[in-house]
């Protein structure tokens, strides 16, 4: 796209749908209200019209050959920031799926059009377009590429500078609300960046081979600090998130053994984080590197519980000691039956294999109050703490006699 057609691209919604008319109908409102429009029947069409200045785009969920979800991918995959409006004869069950699907790739949905169109969708389209025109055009927002994107030079040189040290966020009780222990999230404190969080270093650290080096150094700094608490006469119990790629690593369970000697910290004491999704693949090696984890008496929790697709089976076989429900569920189910059935079944499902259930995610007191009716036992949020730096952190009561 040259200089004149991006600028112009600036104002545009674009359109895509391979029935013309309905294009055409779109094009036209949109045109009355003084935006540029462009408009396709094809993805083809579509991907070569596509840009991030876009300020709206209307998508039909079902094009022949290709259907609406490969187009949502498309978008998330380009970081669309332009308001999203999805146009379907398909039933509300589809559409909605199809929102939150759009939703979870990180787009903004702006509307649902029903077709066949009738007098309703017109004044739709209507209300729609004037909502976009009010909002902030994507170009005045922060684009991703903007935002800094470490390399894995950055992140080695990060490492071996000490800039990347452990956070923690308490769990509560659910009940009581005493902490009960605190996970450990990592930071990169960059001295001209400021405070780099985790999605933007541990993607590419399982990447370019540098999440053991990462989690060595995370693990060795929180499990330092748990020393020094338990000196001071506290009793820490820490969770550690183990990126999925170390429960291939078969000395793992030695390696961690010999660092809780190493720094005094009982391994029951420690609780290992292990997102759902790694329990999906080569079960039966996760299986052997698990068990032997649990045989050295560290805590094992499923992180992220209901996003994986774990088969039961594997939930079941799995040494596990806790199951924490993943926090998109929490966020949603005070509004959202299906979010609501999965926290619920998520609990039962927990408390019938014996595991210490947590819900992650925690906001407000009423889904403070939602879990613990449901027999959640702990509880992690920003309602009651964030995550923070050591010295930030206080644990309740010393232990009487250490
Ligand atoms: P996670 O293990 O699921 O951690 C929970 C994330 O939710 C953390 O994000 C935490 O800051 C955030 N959070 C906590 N309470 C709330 C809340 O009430 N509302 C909302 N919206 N968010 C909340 P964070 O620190 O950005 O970490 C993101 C992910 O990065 C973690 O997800 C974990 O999977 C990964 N991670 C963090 N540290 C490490 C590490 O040392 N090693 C590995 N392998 N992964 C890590
Ligand atoms: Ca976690
Ligand atoms: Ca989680």
């Amino acid at each position: 796209m040259n200089q004149a057609e991006a600028k112009a691209a600036q104002s545009a919604v674009l359109i895509l749908d391979d029935e013309r008319d309905m294009c055409e109908f779109v094009a036209d409102v949109g045109s009355d209200l003084g935006f540029k429009t462009h408009w396709c029947d094809n993805f083809e069409d579509f991907a070569c019209r596509y840009s991030i200045d876009l300020q709206g785009i209307f998508l039909d969920l079902a094009m022949p050959g290709m259907d609406g979800v490969e187009i949502i991918r498309f978008l998330g995959d380009n970081h669309s920031e332009a308001p999203l409006v999805l146009m379907s004869g398909y039933d509300s069950d589809v559409i909605d799926a199809a929102r939150r699907l759009a939703e979870t790739r990180g787009l903004k949905v702006a509307g649902v059009l029903h077709k066949p169109f009738m007098l309703a969708e017109l004044s739709a389209i209507y209300k729609i377009l004037a909502e976009v025109r009010r909002s902030p055009r994507p170009s005045a927002v922060e684009r991703p590429k903007d935002i800094y994107r470490p390399d894995a030079q950055a992140l080695s040189n990060a490492l071996d500078e000490g800039h990347v040290v452990p956070y923690f966020q308490a769990k509560f009780c659910a009940s009581t609300r005493q902490v009960k222990g605190a996970e450990v999230l990592a930071r990169w404190i960059d001295p001209e960046r400021g405070l780099i969080g985790p999605d933007r270093f541990i993607p590419m650290a399982e990447q370019d081979g540098l999440i053991e080096r990462l989690t060595d150094t995370v693990i060795r700094k929180s499990l330092a600090q748990c020393r020094l608490w338990r000196r001071l006469g506290f009793a820490p119990r820490v969770a550690l998130n183990l990126s999925p790629l170390l429960l291939r690593w078969l000395d793992l369970p030695d390696a961690l053994l010999d660092m809780a000697r190493e720094y005094e910290v009982p391994p029951e004491q420690i609780m290992l984080e292990i997102t759902e999704t790694a329990l999906v693949g080569d079960f039966s090696a996760s299986l052997d590197i698990l068990t032997r984890l649990r045989m050295r008496r560290f805590g094992l929790s499923v992180d992220d519980f209901g996003t994986g697709y774990s088969s039961l089976k594997q939930l079941q076989q799995g040494p596990f000691t806790e199951l924490k429900v993943d926090q998109s569920f929490i966020a949603k189910a005070l509004t959202e039956e299906g979010a609501r059935a999965i926290v619920e079944s998520s609990i039962a499902l927990g408390h019938r294999l014996g595991l210490k259930v947590v819900a992650e995610g925690i906001e407000t007191e009423e889904q403070l109050e939602l879990v613990r009716s449901l027999g959640c036992e702990e509880v992690q949020g920003y309602l009651l703490g964030r995550p923070c730096a050591a010295e930030g952190f206080t644990w309740p009561q010393p232990l009487p006699h250490q």
